[in-house]
């Protein structure tokens, strides 16, 4: 059985408790994690914060820093390999998937090494002659990154690259599932000579540790990634040290395709967009909007698509399809789906939980045209694909911006000007024009309404690990005026 331990002030060990890890595949306990627990948490915001105001990362110029991500990227790239295999193990996300997402980790690893000292003051060209004022930009503080099961070195790299590049120190939060790969990257970090402290990484149960983490003293930016749910409690506890917050929530998101649209393309997107990564992906296309006179030939085409898909071990590259990361998300689908197939929803393919071991579900796609399903409403995080269809443009947008989240959309369509339009009515935070599910370190990501704030990814994303201070010189020899009067 592996073990695995945290990494606390540039050091290793077993946490204060331990728990096992169950490989989603097989149904079995396959490693051993440490447990973070509030002493470890402690231990871990005290490093993060001593790193960040003494000793050699405070000392550091930003070129200096960029130097340490480069490094960074470059062994993340050198280890993508056995990384992925950890990740696939620890959360049965197929090895073709976690292999390619890790080796694009490294660039967001570079991207930020390039910009560490590209990040800017400002000379301002204030209202009065006898001063000089400017800004400087500062690392925003000690930063608490935590990270759901899904894509747990993907998801860590949104945070800790544009933080380290800004300065800032970290306590990273792995989830209690699957945090094998990011315990392992710890090891990459030392490695690259990161100071002691300044990247801190563990794993616990959300409410204890995450509620430690969240509500510690010393932690100035909170930066989720999680369920709405959570969020919310994650909030709530930043109520006690007022730290700022990003949150990068969950999705429902619209997938529409008009008639005109190629539908061979379309369908290959549509693929993508609810069945890769078994559809445990924030930016799953889980709703296909779909116009009503090409809605059967649609769903037939994605009917053969989804039952040829090959489901099997996520360790096997031919795999498309793996289990599930929990029995727990597995038992919410199962429920929602029956539940929308009773309120009257049509089974088109799939639905039915095969009788091996491992948390498998099939690919599924359930027409939900009139009917109030569910799984419409729901996220799944799970291969389920509803279907709404409609006649309309206008009942398009209706029916796309029918939801309280509004993180991703997709927009199949040959048409130009129509294809605008619809970028502009609809309401998320990331609209793909005749593809799905691209993303780059260079390009923001990041919600609407119930799927969160901030932006992760891209120059702006940096400057969120930053606050300004503003330096006032007064270049006057002459005795300061009237003390009585505000300058
Ligand atoms: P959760 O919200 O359950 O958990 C997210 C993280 O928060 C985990 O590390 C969890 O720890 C931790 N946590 C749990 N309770 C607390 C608490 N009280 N205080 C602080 N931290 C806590 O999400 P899931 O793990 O179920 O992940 C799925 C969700 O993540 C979906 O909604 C999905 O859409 C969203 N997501 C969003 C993305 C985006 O970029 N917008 C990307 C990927 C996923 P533990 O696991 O140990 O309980």
């Amino acid at each position: 059985m592996r073990r695995f331990q945290q990494y606390i002030d540039g050091a290793f060990d077993d946490g204060s408790g331990r728990f096992d890890s169950i490989d989603p595949a097989t149904g079995a306990v396959w490693a051993e994690m440490p447990e973070a627990r509030e002493v470890d948490v402690d231990r871990a915001v005290t490093a993060a914060e001593r790193a960040l105001w003494s000793g050699p990362w405070a000392a550091m110029t930003a070129t200096q820093r960029g130097k340490l991500l480069y490094r960074l990227a470059d062994l993340v790239a050198a280890n993508a390999q056995e990384l992925a295999e950890l990740e696939t193990r620890d959360t049965g996300k197929i090895i073709r998937e976690t292999s390619a997402q890790i080796a694009y980790v490294a660039d967001y690893y570079r991207y930020y090494a390039g910009l560490a000292d590209k990040i800017e003051g400002a000379y301002l060209p204030i209202d009065k002659a006898d001063m000089d004022v400017w800004l400087r930009r500062e690392p925003v503080g000690v930063v608490a990154a935590i990270v759901p099961w899904n894509s747990q070195l993907f998801l860590s790299a949104v945070k800790l690259g544009p933080a380290l590049a800004a300065g800032c120190t970290l306590v990273v939060k792995a989830s209690e599932d699957g945090p094998a790969p990011l315990l392992a990257f710890a090891r990459l970090v030392q490695e690259a000579g990161f100071p002691a402290g300044v990247v801190n990484i563990l794993t616990g149960f959300g409410p204890a540790c995450g509620s430690a983490l969240t509500c510690h003293p010393k932690i100035a930016h909170i930066a989720f990634t999680g369920g709405p749910g959570t969020a919310a409690a994650v909030v709530r506890n930043s109520a006690e040290n007022l730290a700022s917050t990003s949150l990068e929530l969950g999705g429902k998101s619209p997938f529409v395709v008009f008639a005109d649209a190629d539908l061979e393309s379309a369908a290959n997107a549509q693929v993508s967009g609810i069945f890769a990564a078994t559809g445990q992906s924030c930016v799953a296309g889980s709703r296909l909007i779909v116009e009503a006179s090409i809605k059967e030939r649609f769903l037939a085409i994605l009917k053969s698509r989804a039952e040829a898909i090959r489901i099997g071990s996520p360790l096997d590259m031919a795999t498309e399809v793996g289990p599930l990361c929990t029995s727990r998300q597995r038992a919410l689908i199962e429920t929602v789906v029956e539940a929308s197939l009773k309120a009257g929803a049509r089974l088109v393919t799939g639905g039915a939980t095969p009788g091996t071991s491992g948390f498998y579900y099939p690919p599924t796609v359930i027409d939900c045209d009139g009917v109030s399903a569910a799984s419409v409403e729901t996220e799944l995080f799970g291969p389920v694909l509803s279907v709404l269809s409609f006649e309309t443009e206008e009942e398009a947008v209706r029916l796309a911006n029918d939801t309280r989240f509004g993180l991703a959309s997709g927009v199949f369509t040959t048409n130009l000007a129509r294809a605008h339009r619809m970028v502009k009515r609809i309401r998320a935070g990331v609209v793909w024009v005749n593809t799905y599910r691209a993303v780059s370190p260079i390009a923001p990501f990041g919600g609407f309404g119930q799927s969160g704030h901030g932006r992760e990814g891209g120059l702006a994303a940096a400057l969120d690990y930053t606050r300004t201070k503003t330096v006032w010189v007064r270049t006057s020899d002459d005795p300061i005026p009237d003390p009585f009067v505000m300058r």
